[in-house]
């Protein structure tokens, strides 16, 4: 049942890919998780352009107007790679890497959270 596998591997001499120990160069134009520039965003002067157009509700937004606070949420559990979010983002906050990698042992290693915070005109980034 497995001879023509083997045959092929013994004239080839390619058995398999080394993928892990040597990573697959993904093809051009592929879409891995998307990755959101802080800096570059621009949810605190209201835009949810990404989150509207996000059918699995990957992307999520949050006001916190006591605090000056926008928190934007990027669930790579729920997202399809799609790229709508990139295309809609005004700034170019939003870029689709190349990072296919998702595993993880922790549902919460899978979701990255950006906090804006307006009142000292800095942003920072926390990821959990
Ligand atoms: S790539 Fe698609 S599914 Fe993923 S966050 Fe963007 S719009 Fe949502
Ligand atoms: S569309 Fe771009 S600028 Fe607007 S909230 Fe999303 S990431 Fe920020």
């Amino acid at each position: 049942m497995f001879l023509p596998w083997v045959r092929r591997g013994l004239r080839t001499g390619i058995v398999t890919t080394r993928y892990p120990a040597v990573p697959e160069p993904p093809v051009e134009g592929f879409r891995g998780r998307p990755v959101l520039d802080a800096e570059r965003c621009g949810a605190g002067e209201g835009c949810r352009a990404c989150t509207e157009v996000c059918l699995p509700q990957a992307l999520t937004a949050r006001s916190d107007k006591d605090r000056r606070m926008e928190h934007i949420t990027l669930d790579y559990t729920r997202c399809i790679m799609c790229g709508l979010c990139v295309t809609a983002c005004p700034t170019g906050a939003l870029s689709m890497s190349a990072n296919y990698e998702l595993a993880a042992s922790r549902r919460a290693d899978l979701v990255q959270n950006v906090t804006l915070v307006y009142e000292s005109q800095s942003v920072d980034e926390a990821r959990r």
